[in-house]
């Protein structure tokens, strides 16, 4: 799987344009998408799965720049929300309502009421308390909400505990053995249209083993409820195929993927809805960064650069590794340095015990794999403005977020009068 960038004479470049040339006109720490990566990447989904046409529903949550989410709309996807926030921006985007769908595990009356009166396609019920909630707005709106079931199908998906999902002690879903129990109740309901069965077990799976035994529950459990003459029309079954973070990682190739979703889906009378993030965009971005000093110790070497925990966090959050290469290559020896950010805690890391080449204060590093869960995840953490996002497209550079300000910090920040004598 392609990391979205490449050398050429010594110089990293996305698409046609020198990473470099971003570095110095927009500043430091940014994340940089690839146009022809996301589009690729989206294709390689659809034209896979083209034989039980799929809908795939980009998982909003991995990167919901609007203007990410304006190019998956142009490039016919639905969208996986997970919060009114998520709605307003889908809305914004211009992306077509009838293709979302909504997960999560605590939605509140009024994220219910504005995804009914968006008219999207099902929510993904993940208890029977929001079932009775769902059903009493929806009658409150004189609607039907249509909705799923999101089962929990008891499957290790063998990945980080953060981000799993589909375990019997997990907090998302409802146990399958269950849940048609609870789909014969909400097919009582007068705000309830039962469409759908949906689960989503976790995220960065390598094993398709996982995904293999989770379809199988899922297409047993449909042809289960078709047989008491409840309906249902779609299978949703999430998302969390693996990207490549190390370069020795091989995931599942969207081939393999695929083979195992047409296997349990063919001929069925259920329309997949799948719900990518990280595989759809994870590798489509980078972020830029610039070596502030460099320090070495008696036990360790430093390379402190200017992105930090508050820009990047899943190294800090769930121990994983990006890949980090010079934007200019060099063939200087490599030396063992731990890579780190400006912020006053220790877990303030991007890489440690990195072999790596010598660089110097100045330079630019590029850390891969950063599409998805990268921005997303940024906070402000040290009182630091957020970085900038910019998208390419062939040799143009379209800056899609400004860097944030000092001001963009403070805003609704108030000094009480007692305080200010
Ligand atoms: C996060 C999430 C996804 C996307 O997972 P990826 O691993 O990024 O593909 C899909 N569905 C639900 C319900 C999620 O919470």
């Amino acid at each position: 799987m392609s990391f979205s960038v490449e050398y050429n004479n010594d110089e990293l470049y996305m698409e046609k344009v020198a990473v470099k040339e971003i570095a110095d006109s927009v500043g430091t720490p940014c994340y940089i998408y690839s146009h022809s990566t996301i589009e690729k990447n989206f294709n390689s989904y659809l034209n896979s799965l083209a034989e039980i046409d799929p809908l795939i529903c980009y998982s909003t949550k991995a990167n919901s720049n609007l203007a990410i989410l304006k190019l998956y709309s142009n490039l016919g996807a639905g969208f996986d929300i997970v919060s009114g926030g998520e709605l307003k921006r889908v809305l914004l985007a211009g992306g077509d309502t009838s293709k979302v769908v909504f997960s999560g595990v605590g939605k509140t009356d009024s994220e219910i009421e504005a995804a009914i009166n968006a008219d999207i396609l099902f929510f993904n019920i993940e208890s029977v308390d929001e079932l009775h909630a769902i059903n009493r707005v929806a009658i409150s709106l004189n609607k039907k909400a249509p909705i799923a079931i999101r089962v929990n199908p008891d499957i290790d998906p063998k990945t980080h505990p953060y981000i799993s999902t589909g375990f019997k002690k997990s907090k998302f879903g409802i146990e399958i053995a269950s849940s048609i129990d609870v789909y014969r109740e909400a097919s009582k309901m007068e705000g309830i249209n039962i469409i759908a069965i949906d689960a989503h077990i976790g995220s960065q799976i390598f094993e398709l083993s996982s995904f293999n035994d989770s379809l199988q529950k899922l297409t047993d459990l449909a042809d289960a409820l078709i047989k008491e003459n409840i309906n249902i029309r779609y299978i949703d079954i999430g998302g969390g195929l693996a990207i490549t973070y190390s370069k020795d990682e091989t995931p599942p190739s969207m081939e393999e993927y695929a083979g195992i979703v047409i296997k349990h889906l063919k001929g069925k009378p259920y329309r997949p809805v799948i719900e990518p993030g990280r595989s759809l965009i994870g590798n489509a971005g980078i972020m830029i960064t610039k070596v502030l000093y460099t320090k070495d110790g008696s036990e360790k070497n430093f390379i402190i650069i200017d992105a930090a925990m508050n820009d990047l966090i899943r190294p800090a959050f769930y121990n994983s590794h990006h890949e980090i290469i010079p934007v200019k290559q060099n063939e200087n020896e490599t030396r063992t340095v731990d890579i780190v950010g400006p912020i006053c805690e220790s877990g303030d890391f991007l890489a440690t015990d990195r072999e790596f080449p010598v660089v110097a204060k100045g330079d630019n590093l590029a850390v891969l794999s950063a599409g998805a869960y990268g921005f997303v995840m940024s906070s402000n953490y040290n009182s630091r403005p957020r970085a900038a996002e910019v998208l390419v497209k062939g040799d143009s550079i379209n800056i899609i977020k400004e860097r944030e300000k000092f001001e963009d910090l403070i805003s609704g920040e108030k000094i009480p009068d007692f305080l200010s004598k």
